[in-house]
């Protein structure tokens, strides 16, 4: 069977596959970073192994296969915030670094990540994260350092660090408020409305989009 690495790969391709809407085979061997990593007999040997169930041109993940894949995309779509956003790494190198790095990531290492970047719902192109431990119970033992604009109080300020939008549209909207990462904002106020100040104009916010800006406050 075909190395660890090279296995997780193919799940995570099988499971972003699945998100848009196919199970063919022959199209997830189409993929040209699949075909990189694996062939007919490599997905023949996952079968055996119990972690795909094949059928003609159809392939399934099992419950284990399911169990695996999602840690994998969820340590990869992690891993592409932190260097995206954080790290400020360009595309072309985030998705090489993205790929390697993410599978040296304990389970405990990938929380921390997830809980210092404020539990993000998605990775830089709008897919879901699949919910980790740290997400579902607030353990408190650790800050996080990125938080949803809401965690700041009245008069605090934050610096934009991501939005999680899927929207386009709602993007370019807060781009051209200047509602960009990178930029600094003060909330104004918070009740009956939430307005922020950011540079010299306030802006009154739909809580919706309260809610996909991600920010680290500044002290
Ligand atoms: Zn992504
Ligand atoms: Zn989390």
């Amino acid at each position: 069977m075909a190395g660890n690495k090279a296995v997780e790969e193919v799940l995570e391709f099988i499971w972003s596959q699945r998100e848009q809407g196919s199970n063919s085979v022959r199209q997830l061997l189409g993929i040209e970073e699949v075909a990189e990593e694996a062939d007919i007999k490599t997905l023949e040997d996952m079968g055996r192994a119990g972690l795909v169930n094949i059928s003609g041109d159809n392939i399934v993940l099992t419950m284990d296969g399911e169990r695996l894949a999602e840690a994998a995309i969820r340590r990869h779509r992690l891993a592409e915030r932190l260097l995206t956003e954080v790290l400020a790494m360009d595309e072309a190198s985030i998705e090489k670094n993205a790929c390697s790095f993410e599978h040296t990531l304990s389970p405990e290492v990938t929380d921390s990540i997830c809980t210092l970047l404020g539990h993000p719902p998605t990775c830089p192109h709008g897919l879901p994260i699949p919910r980790g431990n740290c997400c579902k119970k607030e353990r408190g033992e650790m800050k996080p350092i990125v938080q949803q604009l809401n965690a700041l109080d009245v008069g605090e300020s934050g610096r934009i660090i991501f939005i999680a939008s899927n929207s386009h549209m709602r993007l370019d909207k807060l781009g051209t408020l200047g509602i960009v990462p990178g930029s600094t904002l003060r909330v104004h106020q918070k009740r009956p409305a939430f307005v922020i100040q950011i540079g010299e104009t306030t802006l009154a916010l739909d809580p919706e989009i309260i809610k996909e800006i991600y920010v680290k406050k500044i002290f």
